[in-house]
């Protein structure tokens, strides 16, 4: 199976060379040219395996180009090695009405774990799979999440290094604390001087910087990203679709063929667009629903057409979802499109005017979606509400997932089997799950986690509280401008 822009551009690549490349020649996402179809004896079968064995199966139907043994590696060194705090690696909890997808048992405590494991595999693979001589240097610029999650996937990944900027003072202490510790001998954390824009632009610049891919190709090396609209980083999550329904399938809650609801916290839209992916393939999916917090643009958009980003920006307590452009949005309008020329138009109105329409699309889009929104009173108040009725402490993401699920079964009277999926452990976001519990907010960050312990009856995830006692190894810090002073440093360590 081969991959395409979504913009047009006529090259076919096999799997290997998009998750290598990142993004399309002409700014696309890559695609695949068909989905793969599964029938119910698949979904039967898949029912007595394991998460890896799953992983092997599904990855398999879309990465047709590794063998079999390839992604049986990348799985098992992914996922098996140790990094994830249970066998399940993403049960499903469940509480009364729904059940909760819990995708936060990896090395970071979030959601990000489940794809940034595997990425990092699939493009070590990749790499020696294509004959490719270079090595690759993975640049991040961080606000905090996903800069630790691409560190613990890359660590000791061979033929990849990864250099992280994040801004001095501009993350939490346990973000810091997490990214400082990081071990592994192709990984740097450099400090930066200034604020997440500067590091972000100051990374922009680097990867636009011709002057520096030369002198880096001259050592063998050249530049890549790991973010979210890598076809390796949105693979690895339609696989927990298939696991969850297989769970409930297992424990007796449906029927093979009974359809379930997904309610999904949504960014980037990466996460939900694999359940879509999901459902195209076979899997019985009724709707999916796409919850956001204040910035909400796509729940905008799913009801109207219209997709808006000129509006004011809120910082919310769902950081990770403080997202005003949603790329991988345009996967789904190409796939139910099939029209690039189309896809590219809405692509460049959104860059230069900040909106399109999709206009008579939206029926189709609205026969598998439906969205709300939540602001940060009510999320605090499901997760107080929530922990009273039923014992279990959400996320704050999580939360804004659970308010979208009953909202959608009040006004639809959908009573279908809903999984709400939960994108973060609440230990990540302590400070603010406490304040909803009605605690006070202690200021030390293992504080923190242990007046949560206490209030919740559960336990801190190791990779949190174990911070404590690690070494720090990286303490570099640079100027917003001398950014490529400190990556070449790195690599001619
Ligand atoms: C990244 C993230 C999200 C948003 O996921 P998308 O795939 O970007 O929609 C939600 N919750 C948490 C905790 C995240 O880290």
């Amino acid at each position: 199976m081969n991959y395409k822009s979504t913009r047009g551009s006529k090259t076919a690549l096999s799997s290997a060379k998009a998750i290598i490349k990142g993004i399309a020649e002409d700014g696309g996402l890559f695609v695949p040219e068909e989905l793969p179809q599964v029938d119910a004896a698949f979904i039967e079968g898949i029912t007595g395996l394991s998460y890896d064995e799953r992983a092997e199966k599904i990855l398999g139907l879309f990465l047709t180009d590794y063998t079999a043994e390839e992604i049986k590696g990348c799985v098992n060194r992914a996922y098996a090695s140790g990094k994830f705090d249970c066998a399940e690696r993403a049960p499903l909890h469940p509480l009364k009405n729904e059940s909760v997808l819990e995708l936060f048992h990896g090395p970071t405590s979030a959601f990000k774990d489940m794809a940034l494991q595997l990425l990092p595999q699939l493009m070590s693979t990749a790499l020696k799979k294509t004959g490719e001589k270079d090595d690759i240097l993975i640049l991040v610029a961080t606000s905090g999440d996903t800069g630790k999650a691409a560190l613990e996937g890359f660590a000791n990944v061979d033929k990849i290094s990864i250099q992280v900027f994040y801004p001095e003072g501009g993350v939490s202490d346990i973000q810091r604390l997490q990214m400082v510790t990081q071990e592994g001998a192709n990984t740097c954390v450099t400090a930066v001087r200034g604020n997440f824009d500067d590091a972000q632009s100051g990374v922009k610049r680097l990867f636009g910087d011709a002057a520096l891919e030369k002198k880096l190709e001259k050592k063998g090396i050249r530049l890549s990203s790991a973010n979210s609209i890598n076809w390796g980083r949105l693979v690895p999550q339609v696989v927990y679709y298939f696991s969850a329904y297989a769970d409930l399938l297992a424990a007796g809650k449906i029927k093979l063929g009974d359809e379930v609801n997904f309610s999904v916290p949504t960014g980037n839209f990466g996460n939900i667009l694999a359940g879509w992916y999901a459902k195209q393939m076979g899997l019985p999916v009724g709707k999916l629903i796409c919850a956001s917090n204040s910035n909400n643009v796509l729940t905008d958009f799913l009801r109207t057409g219209r997709y808006d980003r000129k509006r004011d920006f809120y910082k919310t307590i769902t950081p990770s979802m403080d997202i005003l452009i949603s790329s991988n949005l345009e996967r789904l309008l190409y796939h139910m499109t099939g029209d690039t020329a189309k896809v590219a138009s809405w692509m460049k109105e959104l860059t230069e005017t900040g909106a399109y329409d999709v206009g008579d699309l939206l029926g189709e889009i609205q026969n598998t979606f439906w969205a709300d929104w939540a602001d940060d009173a009510a999320t605090k108040s499901c997760i107080h509400d929530v922990f009273a009725r039923e014992g279990y402490v959400l996320d704050t993401h999580t939360a804004v997932a659970y308010i979208a699920s009953e909202c959608y079964r009040e006004e639809t009277g959908d009573n279908r089997p809903m999984v709400v999926v939960s994108t973060a452990s609440p230990y990540k976001f302590a400070p603010s799950v406490l304040d909803a519990l009605g605690e006070k907010a202690e200021a030390e960050p293992f504080a923190l986690l242990a007046a949560l312990e206490k209030k919740s009856n559960t336990k801190a995830p190791i990779g949190l509280s174990s911070l404590k006692t690690k070494e720090v190894r990286h303490k570099g810090v640079c100027d917003k401008d001398s950014m490529e002073k400190a990556l070449l440093d790195f690599v001619d360590r």
